[in-house]
Parts: structure tokens; C-alpha cells; sequence
């Protein structure tokens, strides 16, 4: 199936819609935490959660909740908006409103769980060890991240998602024979429902260690010949094959270390010049919500640059592993339709949010390989 004119139009436009509600999300949040800033609602919420709660376990999580909730509901309208409206007018979501009222729901108490053990070791962290706290913070967010990419597949994506093994013994086989060559050991070949939530197409290599196991999602799987879903599957064998897990845990130790050091600098400096009782107090949770958020911003595109980088290897490893260029060019032209991707998006976009090469370059890549066997 060639690229559809008409779902590149589409394409283009949705992209378009999404990047100005990305840039007014961002004016929105800073706007937001300055205003909190001024206005001394921060102090305010301070004082309310000590006096409801003494305990100093109680109230940091308190605080965290209010200012977590009050975010989601100031920016409900916005989520609304790109994630339901938007994604049901290009045809791209099959949720209901309530089914996904109920997604927005366990998102929200998922980021409450999580969100509320980061918070409270990271203040416990600031409370004891003032100094290097940034350090130890550091230490316990890389290990949380592995814990986490574990048991994702078996604990977390199942709240979202329902998963069963794929009945397709023939392609079974035949994924678990590339994993082999690939010298993964995956356990077992799974589908994730995701027709209950969108027309999009994906598939993934998800857990770690004994829980890593191939994953399809029904809407590639009932869409897609086996050679396409081969060489997709090929590409996520090749993050294994190129210890990608590794890079990005070395990359991932590296950027929390620099963020968590630099959130230090900017919170020793801020609390002094805004004379709060110390980086510990609670009211300069914005400050530090501000310089994670600030530096995750301006570390993202050098994120995405390696990531992109990784995954034009993993593609070259998916063309000379299937040695399948036809079958290769076929996926991404199907993805490009299906999931509304845009081909060529403007420089300025995929420096800064393009985590995958562009479908575009992919498909540049593929007709390369193509020629070069020819
Ligand atoms: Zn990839």
C-alpha cells in the first residue's frame, strides 16, 4: 500500500494542531508556576498542609497531591482537547469519553502512587543530606527506572491495556527463531488490545530480564503480512542486538545526574535569594518542579538526537537481519498511513520532538538497502 495523499494532508495538519498545543501547554505551565510564585500560593499551601497534617511524612505528600491535582484539573480543558476531541476527529482514537475518562483516571492515581514515593524520598534526601542529596536522588531514580522497566509489562501496562499470548503458532515460531538469532531470550509472544483505544499501530519489546517478552498490538497484527510484522520485530531485536538498553541507562545515569545537579545549584540560590527557611521547605516545591522541568526541556532534543540515532541502527539491523528491503518499506508505509505520521517534518520539529527518525528517512533508508542488493 503506497503513502495515501490524503492521510499526509491529514497528517500534516494534526502534527500542526499538536506542536502549537505543545508550545501552549509550555507557556501555560510557566505561566502557571510563575503566577504561583507571585501570588504566594506556595506559602499558602504550605502553611494549610502543616496544619492539617504535623507530620512531616503527611504533609509532604499532601502538598505534592494538592499541587499535582490542581495542575490536572487547570490543564483538564487542554488534555481534553488534544487527547480526546482531537484524536476522535482524525479517526485516530476508538475510546469512548467515559473509557477514556477512566484511562485519565488511573493515569492520575498511577501518578499519585508513583509521583508520591519519588517525592517523598527525594524530600527525605533534601532533609538529610542537604549537600549532596542531588547525588543519592540520582542513585535512587536509575534504580527505580530498572525496577519499573521490569515490571511494566506484568504490573503496569496491564492497568491500561489487556495482553494475551498470540494464538499465531506459525508466527510464533518464527518471531521467537529471529529473537534466537538475535541471541535475545524473550519470554513468550504476546498481543495487547490496543483496538479498544486507537487505530494506530505499534509493537514493542517490553520488560527486563525475565519479564522481556515480544509484544504486537492487534491492530498491527490483524493489518500487517508476516514479513512486515517480521521486520518490525527485527527492528526491536536490534535495540537488544546494539545493548541499547544499556546506552540508554548510561545516557539516561549521565542526564539525571546533570539535571539533579543542576536543580541544586538553582534551589540553594533561589531559596536564599527568596528567603524560605531551607531547600527542604516545602514552599519552594515549584523552584524545584521549575529547574527539572527547565532542564528536561532543554535536554530533550539531545535526548532525542541519541535516540534517533539508535533507531536508524536498529532499522539498519532490521533490513540486514530479514534481508526483506520490500517488506521493510511496505511497514513503513502502512505506519505512516495508519498512525497519521507525517514523512517530512520540518527540521525545527524533529530536532526538537522526534524521538524516531521520520518515516520519510526510514523509507530513504529502506529504498537504500534496496538498491545496494540490486
Ligand atoms: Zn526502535
Amino acid at each position: 500500500m503506497p503513502i495515501d495523499p490524503e492521510r499526509q494532508r491529514q497528517a500534516k495538519e494534526y502534527a500542526r494542531i499538536h506542536h502549537r498545543l505543545w508550545a501552549l501547554d509550555l507557556v501555560l505551565s510557566a505561566l502557571a508556576l510563575v503566577t504561583v510564585l507571585a501570588l504566594g500560593l506556595n506559602v499558602w499551601l504550605k502553611q494549610i498542609v502543616l496544619a492539617l497534617a504535623p507530620n512531616v511524612w503527611l504533609s509532604t505528600f499532601l502538598y505534592f497531591v494538592v499541587a499535582l491535582v490542581a495542575y490536572g484539573a487547570l490543564f483538564f480543558p487542554l488534555s481534553y482537547y488534544s487527547g480526546y476531541v482531537l484524536s476522535h476527529r482524525y479517526g485516530l482514537s476508538t475510546q469512548t469519553l467515559r473509557a477514556w475518562l477512566v484511562d485519565v483516571a488511573k493515569g492520575g492515581a498511577l501518578g499519585i502512587i508513583l509521583g508520591g514515593v519519588v517525592i517523598e524520598v527525594i524530600y527525605a534526601l533534601l532533609r538529610a543530606a542537604p549537600a549532596g542529596w542531588w547525588l543519592w536522588a540520582s542513585a535512587f531514580m536509575v534504580l527505580l527506572n530498572v525496577v519499573l522497566a521490569n515490571l511494566a509489562p506484568v504490573l503496569i501496562f496491564p492497568i491500561f491495556f489487556k495482553f494475551k499470548p498470540l494464538e499465531d503458532a506459525e508466527l510464533v515460531a518464527r518471531l521467537t527463531a529471529l529473537a534466537a538469532r538475535a541471541h535475545t531470550r524473550v519470554r513468550g509472544v504476546y498481543t495487547m488490545m490496543l483496538s479498544e483505544k486507537t487505530t494506530a499501530a505499534n509493537a514493542a519489546l517490553m520488560g527486563l530480564g525475565n519479564t522481556r517478552r515480544i509484544v504486537l498490538g492487534d491492530t498491527l497484527y490483524n493489518q500487517y503480512t508476516p514479513d512486515e510484522i517480521e521486520t518490525i520485530i527485527a527492528h526491536e531485536l536490534g535495540h537488544h542486538v546494539h545493548h541499547d538498553i544499556g546506552w540508554s541507562l548510561a545516557a539516561g545515569t549521565l542526564s539525571t545526574l546533570l539535571g539533579f545537579w543542576i536543580a541544586n545549584v538553582f534551589l540553594q540560590w533561589s531559596v536564599a535569594q527568596l528567603h524560605y527557611a531551607g531547600i527542604a521547605d516545602l514552599a519552594a516545591f515549584p523552584l524545584l518542579g521549575l529547574a527539572l522541568g527547565a532542564f528536561g526541556l532543554i535536554a530533550s532534543p539531545l535526548s532525542n538526537a541519541f535516540s534517533r540515532w539508535r533507531e536508524s541502527l536498529a532499522d539498519a539491523y532490521a533490513l540486514q537481519s530479514t534481508r526483506n528491503a520490500p517488506a521493510f518499506i511496505g511497514a513503513m508505509e502502512k505506519l505512516a498511513n495508519q498512525n497519521l505520521a507525517e514523512l517530512e517534518p520540518e527540521p525545527w520539529v524533529e530536532f526538537l520532538l522526534y524521538d524516531h527518525p521520520p518515516i520519510g528517512k526510514r523509507l530513504k533508508c529502506g529504498e537504500a538497502f534496496a538498491t545496494a542488493r540490486r
